[in-house]
């Protein structure tokens, strides 16, 4: 199904009104504004389906996608802009434990993940091999650092000044991750850790736009009982209102599931549904600097479970066009077809949903949030970055 050819006059006449949008709901300075209205890729981006907020270009043993094939096949005319980052987390081949058997999976092996700083680096030659008009729709993101390690941010640091002109954001960075931190070597990622603080600070100084992976509670949670990580996401990002965040996923994993509401109205209100979740997130005034990704199919499957549920996340998404972005959230794709197969699953969502709410999830609140991040680090790299 392709909406599109109705929204190209609408596109038009929202680029002003989003712009104002922009504006009152996004933390980002003037700067953005200038870039939007002179954006190049705005015209072109109409016949677009989505830009992808989420995508990863190499697995978790750093193999991958060719990034001209990435471009030129996959992205092609159906796929506007992209993030650009590989995992951080590399999984360990350890003999003893899968033999001749090589993991390319973290649900492969018993064996430890590790931090694989190189992903920048190989991210950043990837995007350098690439034409000028072919970076222009790409937005790499560093995500090599340990966010446990209170050194972790001065890789970030390190990256943009080996690399000037290439990051704006970071992320996916994972903090707690169903089967993932358990599995990583060291001190278990934490939300409370100071850390991560310096990461968050320091990414709200620079500019960087942040993708962060936090499960919103432990797999198979008992029904009815708050989110676990929920009250400590909240707080970390009310430390950090400067820095623009996106929470993948909102918080949701292959089993971390939306929790369910209570029978009576007294327990209801003691734990609400994900539906509520949500709702007191998006409207909250002290979270008006974090966005939500609803990237991955895993996910996507709690979104078309029925069509009452259809209908309520449309309604959401309806009433908060500017709070939520459409990402793939695949690995290493292969094709095309592969790529446009999580957009499709939410076809029966797409359908519901107003002109401006499709518009801004598919595309514009992508672009007024990289947009901004390009701004923002590119001046930062400008007066803080010395040549080697
Ligand atoms: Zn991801």
């Amino acid at each position: 199904m392709n909406l599109l050819p109705t929204f190209r006059s609408i596109e038009r006449a929202l680029a002003i009104g989003g712009l104002i949008a922009g504006l009152i709901a996004a933390p980002i300075g003037a700067a953005s504004l200038a870039l939007d209205a002179t954006n190049p890729q705005r015209g072109a981006a109409a016949d677009y389906l989505f830009n992808d907020s989420h995508f990863h270009l190499t697995n978790y043993v750093q193999k991958g996608t060719d990034i001209h094939k990435y471009v030129e096949q996959i992205m092609g005319d159906k796929i506007g802009r992209s993030t650009l980052f590989g995992i951080p987390l590399q999984q360990t081949w350890a003999y003893g434990n899968s033999g001749d058997f090589a993991p390319t999976y973290y649900l492969q092996s018993d064996a430890p993940l590790y931090y694989y700083s190189f992903t920048d680096a190989y991210i950043a030659r990837a995007y350098q091999a690439l034409p000028k008009e072919q970076q222009a729709r790409l937005d790499p993101m560093i995500t090599g650092f340990n966010p446990v390690d209170m050194y972790g941010v001065d890789h970030i640091r390190r990256v943009l000044e080996l690399f000037p002109g290439i990051f704006s954001s970071i992320g996916e960075f994972t903090i707690h991750k169903e089967f993932v931190s358990s599995k990583v070597a060291g001190e278990t990622a934490s939300l409370t850790n100071p850390a991560l603080d310096r990461i968050l600070d320091f990414a709200g100084e620079v500019g960087l736009a942040v993708i962060i992976h936090s499960d919103i509670d432990m797999p198979f949670a008992k029904a009815g009982a708050e989110p676990v990580y929920l009250t400590q996401m909240k707080d970390l990002l009310r430390r950090h209102p400067k820095t623009t965040i996106i929470w993948a996923h909102i918080g949701l994993g292959r089993v971390v599931h939306p929790v369910q509401g209570q029978a009576t109205e007294e327990a209801a209100e003691r734990s609400p549904a994900y539906q509520q979740i949500v709702e007191q997130l998006v409207d909250d005034p002290t979270l008006a600097h974090v966005y939500y990704d609803i990237s991955w199919d895993e996910v996507a499957k709690y979104a078309i479970a029925s069509p009452e549920v259809e209908k309520r996340v449309a309604d959401m998404l309806n009433s908060h066009p500017n709070r939520f972005l459409f990402g793939t959230d695949n690995v290493a794709p292969l094709d095309q077809a592969t790529q446009l197969r999580v957009y499709h699953l939410w076809d029966p969502v797409w359908a519901q949903l107003t002109p401006e709410a499709s518009l801004n999830v598919r595309k514009g609140n992508y672009e007024r949030i990289f947009d901004a991040a390009r701004a923002r680090v590119r001046a930062w790299e400008k007066a803080n970055v010395k040549p080697l």
